[in-house]
This record gives structure tokens, C-alpha cells and sequence, in this order.
């Protein structure tokens, strides 16, 4: 990618005004376009505008780009690649389109936004794959089948989030066109009128007042699963609020630019659809016990306080987080045996972190116990014993059996995720989980170029806005067939780079 000196061009302004109760320095930044947020998303769209020679100021109140992707799997739905070829299971575009609007769709009939699960489904390996392989992105041969897909298209980045990251910022940070503000924070848009002229921020190490003054802005924020306020406000209203819920999200997923943006005219749309999991577990890096971490255990049966199983355990979330609602205290136990203790999972983590963090951490015997005899187990979890005893060996006698008469959890037509085994050798575990937050299908309105709508479906002028701040644009509806942010996050990050850079091209010839 060519370099060029435009950074250079980047007028820094410092204006003193005198305050009466003292000196405030207004610092201004004049450029192109500003972008806020180094997500996937935010970085896809810089380096659209990066490549057209253009000016960008990068706002990021964190100290390091990749945002949420970073601490991702790092999985991502693509239709029609190679690697699907080569396993000799064929996607297409129809297929896909089948399975995307008839797993997001309500009983009621609402749904994804077709539009752009036509332009995903169609352009996913244009968009994401070569885009990505090309920056030297690399993908392991197996491709997963998740539940909701009659195809398996979850394709696994080697080196997970960071593997996906890396190359997407290096190439951003090479072209000399992006100046980066880091550890500084977006507080507001600036208006002219109608039309948006930039944003005011504040950097966090001296707290000064910064204006980013720009005749296009894209917000790349992220979604607002770690607001717990924003997350209760528009919980969806045919489920329960659970007693606890944790926060499994992105850091800075807070909803700021969805503030932002609503305070500027713009629609904020289908927020209630929300992607929670029923795999929580309080995060023991985190003392004050709002965080919690996605874990899962395969071979595990679900308990809830009454001993019994109540969902076929290897279900999809669509089918579990309502089922974990409905529990008393919304809140159960898988429990499993030492065999199943080496396929126990925490997103994004290893091995050797799972057994110091997990089961070999004091801190977590609160929620973590293990026993040598079932009985003793459901003591030391404060279960009915005699429940527990025969719903474990009712399990085992449908494993031996093949035949799950309860919940259907054995047989063929399963998930990947389903690893029905006997629960027999000792020590025995159960680990309590509650349901987590994690990510938004909702969000800021936008057209096919993602400019940023308002209530009537007009353009805010010189608003765009890409990635899950916008709910994915809508293309997962009510559910998601997994892999379903990145990706999209990606594709709505590169089509408003090229829509600003055509849009900035018109405004000069005009
Ligand atoms: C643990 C975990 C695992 C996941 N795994 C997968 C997966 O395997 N596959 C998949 O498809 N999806 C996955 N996801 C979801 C996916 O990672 C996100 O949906 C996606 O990365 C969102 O990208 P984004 O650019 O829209 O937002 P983000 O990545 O959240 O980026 C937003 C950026 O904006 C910054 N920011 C926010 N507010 C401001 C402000 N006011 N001023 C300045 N900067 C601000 C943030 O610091 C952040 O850097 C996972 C999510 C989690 C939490």
C-alpha cells in the first residue's frame, strides 16, 4: 500500500481560552474523516479510507487497538471457501440466505434484515475471506458445523482474535494516511446544523477537551452488552429477568456511540435482540464479581436446584438461555467426571489457565466442587442427594443405551458440541453457571452504505456507523448462527470506508 506524508498535512490547533476559573486549552484536530473505535470493525473501515488516500483521526479510549476481536475466538461464518470445498461440503449463497432468515426469524415472523444477508452471503468470501488471506490472515483446514447451519461454515483463524487483528492494524498503521489517538475517549458529536462536523473527546491521562473536526465521522463503538443498565432496559419482554446475570462482553461495549448517535437524531433498532449465553461463570479475575467468563463443559449434564436435567444440554442458545431462565434462581450446575475435566472450556483461554484459574483456584470453590462419590457432590453443592444420584444414573443407563428418552440429547443430527458420556469415574464435578451477557443484535439504524438513519429512514449527514454498534447491521435477527459478528463486523467496516471515500471524492469534485 502506498505510503504518503498526508499525516504531516494534519493541522494541530491549540486554542487558550480563558475560563474564569482558570486556563483550558481546546485542543483541534482538523482531518478527512474520524473514526472512533480500533475494533475489527473500525479498523476494516480505515483501511478502506487508508488505501483512497485519506486523512483519518482514529479516536480509541483504550490504550491498544482490536478492541473486543482481541479477546475473541476468532471464528467467523464464511460462505464458499476453499476449505469447505476441500472437506467436500459445498455452501452456497442460497443455502446460506435459507438458513441465516430461518434460524434468525421469530415465531412471530420478524426476522433478519434480508437485504443484507443477500449482500453477506453473496460477498462473505470477497468481502472477508480473500480480503483477509490476502493480508496474511491464515485459517486452520477444519471448518465447524454450528447449530442452525445445514452446512459446517465456521471457519477458526489460526492465533484466534489476535491472528485476525495483527495483520488488518499493521497494514492501517503502514499506509502513513491514519493518525492514531489512543486512551481517548468520544463524548459527543459535533453539529453544524444537520450535518455532523466531528467529535468532541476527552483524553483520559489529563482529562483536556479535544475537537476532531472532520466532514465525515464513523462510529465503530461496539455493542452495549456491558452496560447492565442498557442490557435490563431492553431485555427482551417474552423472557425473565434472571436473579444474576453476568457481563461477558467486550470492555468498552458500553453503548457510548449508540448515545451518541441517538443524541445526533438517530434510530436505534431491534435492541432487545440481544446474543446472551447460558454458560457463565463468575470471572475469578474479577473481585467484584460482575464479569463472568464463557465456559462449557461437553460431557456435562445440567442440574438445576431440584437435582433434575431440564434441556438437552448440547442444544443451541436460542433453545438453553430461555430453559436457564425459567430455572428457580436462573441458575444450574453441570456436573461430569474426571474424564470430562480435560474438555472443560473457557473462551479464549488454554489449557494450563483453565486448571490454575478454574479448578485448582481457592477462589472458585464457591462455585466449583468436586467430590469422590456423586453423593458427596451434591452435598458439598447443596443439592438434593437422592435427585442427584438418580438423575446421574438415569444418564448413564441412556448413554449406554444410545437413546436420550428425556431431551433427545443422543443419536444422530447433533452438534458439534454434543458429547454424551457416562458421568462414572471419580473425582466427581459441578460447577455452577448463570446466564452472560455477550452480544448485541441491535442498534444504531444504517442504510446499505451505513450511513447512519434517523427515525424516518433519512441519513444523518456525514454519520456512519459499522460493526455491532449497529446490531450487524440486522443480519442475524432474533438468533445467530455463530461467527455472525466478526464477519459482519468486517463486511459493514469496509463497505462505509469505500461509501466515505466515494462520498469525500464527490464533495471535491462539487
Ligand atoms: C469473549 C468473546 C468471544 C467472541 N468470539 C467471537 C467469535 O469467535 N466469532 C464472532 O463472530 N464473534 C465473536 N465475538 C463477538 C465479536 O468479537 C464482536 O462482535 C466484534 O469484535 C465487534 O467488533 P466492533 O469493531 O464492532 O466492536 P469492538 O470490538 O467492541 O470495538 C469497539 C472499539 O471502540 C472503542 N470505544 C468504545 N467506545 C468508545 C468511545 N466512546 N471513544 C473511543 N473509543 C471507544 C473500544 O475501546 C473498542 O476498541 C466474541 C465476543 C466476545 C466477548
Amino acid at each position: 500500500m502506498k505510503r504518503t506524508g498526508r499525516v504531516l498535512v494534519c493541522t494541530v490547533t491549540l486554542v487558550m481560552i480563558w475560563l474564569s476559573i482558570g486556563i483550558a486549552a481546546v485542543e483541534e484536530h482538523h482531518n478527512d474523516v474520524v473514526v472512533v473505535g480500533t475494533g475489527v470493525s473500525g479498523l476494516a473501515a480505515i483501511w478502506e479510507l487508508a488505501r483512497s488516500n485519506i486523512d483519518v483521526a482514529v479516536i480509541e479510549m483504550s490504550s491498544h487497538y482490536g478492541g473486543t476481536a482481541l479477546m475473541s475466538e476468532g471464528r467467523i461464518c464464511i460462505i464458499g471457501t476453499p476449505e469447505q470445498a476441500h472437506a467436500g461440503m459445498p455452501d452456497s449463497p442460497q443455502i446460506a440466505f435459507e438458513d441465516f432468515t430461518a434460524f434468525g426469524r421469530d415465531e412471530r415472523g420478524s426476522g433478519p434484515h434480508a437485504e443484507w444477508v443477500h449482500y453477506y452471503v453473496t460477498e462473505s468470501r470477497r468481502e472477508i475471506y480473500d480480503w483477509l488471506t490476502g493480508l496474511g490472515v491464515r485459517f486452520e483446514k477444519d471448518v465447524g458445523l454450528m447449530p442452525g447451519n445445514r452446512v459446517p461454515r465456521w471457519h477458526q483463524v489460526i492465533g484466534k482474535g489476535r491472528g485476525l487483528i495483527e495483520p488488518i492494524y499493521r497494514e492501517c498503521a503502514h499506509t502513513g494516511n491514519v493518525t492514531f489517538f489512543w486512551s481517548t475517549r468520544a463524548v459527543s458529536l459535533l453539529r453544524d446544523g444537520d450535518r455532523i462536523r466531528g467529535v468532541r473527546a476527552e483524553r483520559l491521562g489529563d482529562h483536556a477537551k479535544i475537537d476532531y473536526l472532520a466532514p465525515v465521522v464513523i462510529l465503530a463503538t461496539g455493542g452495549f452488552q456491558s452496560n447492565m443498565d442498557m442490557v435490563r432496559e431492553n431485555w427482551p419482554t417474552d423472557l425473565p429477568f434472571p436473579d444474576r446475570l453476568l457481563i461477558g462482553a467486550g470492555l468498552n461495549a458500553v453503548g457510548s456511540g449508540h448515545e451518541m448517535a441517538q443524541a445526533a437524531g438517530a434510530q436505534l433498532k431491534n435492541m432487545s435482540n440481544q446474543w446472551n449465553y447460558a454458560t457463565g461463570l463468575p470471572d475469578p479475575l474479577n473481585p467484584a464479581g460482575q464479569r463472568g467468563l464463557n465456559t462449557f463443559s461437553p460431557q456435562s449434564i445440567w442440574v438445576n436446584k431440584a437435582g433434575r436435567r431440564f434441556v438437552s444440554e448440547s442444544q443451541d442458545t436460542k433453545t438453553t438461555f430461555p430453559a436457564v431462565l425459567r430455572q428457580p434462581g436462573s441458575t444450574y450446575w453441570a456436573v461430569f467426571d474426571s474424564a470430562a475435566r480435560g474438555t472443560f472450556f473457557v473462551s479464549g483461554w488454554d489449557r494450563q489457565t483453565i486448571e490454575s484459574t478454574i479448578f485448582d483456584n481457592p477462589a472458585m470453590t464457591l462455585f466449583v466442587k468436586s467430590a469422590p462419590t456423586v453423593r458427596e457432590l451434591a452435598e458439598a453443592a447443596g443439592l438434593p442427594p437422592d435427585a442427584i444420584e438418580n438423575t446421574v444414573r438415569r444418564w448413564n443407563e441412556m448413554v449406554t443405551a444410545g437413546r436420550d428418552d428425556d431431551f433427545g440429547r443422543i443419536g444422530s443430527g447433533q452438534s458439534s458440541w454434543s458429547h454424551p458420556s457416562r458421568i462414572e469415574r471419580p473425582p466427581f464435578y459441578a460447577v455452577q453457571f448463570f446466564p452472560l451477557t455477550r452480544k448485541s443484535m441491535g442498534g444504531v439504524a444504517i442504510d446499505m452504505s451505513c450511513r447512519v438513519t434517523d427515525s424516518s429512514g433519512r441519513p444523518i449527514p456525514g454519520l456512519y456507523a459499522v460493526g455491532e454498534l449497529t446490531g450487524l447491521a440486522g443480519i442475524n435477527g432474533k438468533a445467530s448462527l455463530e461467527g455472525t459478528f466478526l464477519g459482519p463486523s468486517i463486511v459493514t467496516g469496509r463497505v462505509a470506508g469505500r461509501a466515505v471515500a466515494a462520498e469525500l471524492t464527490a464533495r471535491k469534485k462539487n
